[in-house]
């Protein structure tokens, strides 16, 4: 999928690369990376299943977004999925993957039409002390300096916070914020973790940044249980 020239190049389907039966791919690393490139070849690239190799060091396939089978106390995840618009890889790849329960739909429709009619939003978006609302008001909360160290996270050099953790560049004023409240539990970001991490992720999360106060903009696939999704 190429949206180079607006959708000109998007929806035209590849050609079968030269020599593809002769080839072989290996994959390293059993996580949605790889599973993806081995999707995007057998679709793309019209390579045969059985000529793709994923190689994972693990017991548990699946990488982050791992599921561990334990009947005896539940189905086990680290954490559910979120998505939003501009997943671009993954929607497309979605649209390609038949839905398991609605006849003649893909995943991408059966998300869609969710979604679409069940959008989500949080009218209470944080509790605190197991039912108290955090009473955050829709605002971020952040005083001028907190503003400025996260202005300042974003605009310092990757190799500058090499082996640094979000405590050694954003103090407690800026944890004070309802910001950091909404950031920490939608993304599961915590202090101890990589300030290099939480830069990276500043722009990449932009787009849901509107919505941090609500929990909008995100997709979420409620059709399934976390286990099963993705
Ligand atoms: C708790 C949690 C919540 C998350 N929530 C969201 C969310 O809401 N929305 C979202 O978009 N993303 C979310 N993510 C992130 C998302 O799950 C990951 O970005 C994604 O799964 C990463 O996939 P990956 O294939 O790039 O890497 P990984 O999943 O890390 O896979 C890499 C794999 O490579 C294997 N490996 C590494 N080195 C070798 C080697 N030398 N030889 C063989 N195997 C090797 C590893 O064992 C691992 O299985 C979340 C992640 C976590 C942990």
């Amino acid at each position: 999928m190429n949206y180079t020239n607006g959708n000109y190049e998007a929806f035209a389907r590849p050609r079968k690369p030269k020599g593809v039966e002769e080839k072989q791919a290996w994959l390293v690393g059993g996580g949605l990376a790889s599973l993806a490139a081995a999707a995007f070849l057998v679709r793309d690239a019209q390579m045969d299943g059985s000529r793709i190799h994923i190689l994972e060091e693990a017991e548990l396939p699946g990488g982050a977004c791992d599921g561990l089978l334990r009947p005896d106390i539940g189905f086990v995840i680290r954490g559910g999925r979120e998505m939003e618009n501009h997943y671009e890889c993954l929607w497309d790849l979605f649209r390609s993957v038949p839905s398991l329960e609605v006849p003649d739909a893909s995943v991408l429709d059966e998300f869609y039409w969710l979604n679409h009619d069940d959008p989500n939003y949080s009218m209470n978006r944080a509790i605190l002390e197991r039912g108290k609302s955090a009473d955050t008001k829709n605002r971020f909360d952040l005083s001028d300096d907190a503003a400025m160290e996260l202005m300042k996270l974003f605009f310092t050099l990757d190799e500058a916070l090499y082996n640094k953790t979000i405590d050694d560049v954003l103090s407690d004023e800026f944890y004070q914020s309802n910001f950091w409240l909404y950031w920490q539990t939608m993304f599961a970001f915590e202090t101890w973790h990589s300030a290099l991490e939480m830069k990276l992720s500043l722009p990449y999360k932009m787009a849901l940044h509107a919505g941090l106060d609500a929990v909008r903009g995100t997709t979420l696939e409620e059709l399934l249980a976390q286990y099963d999704l993705i």
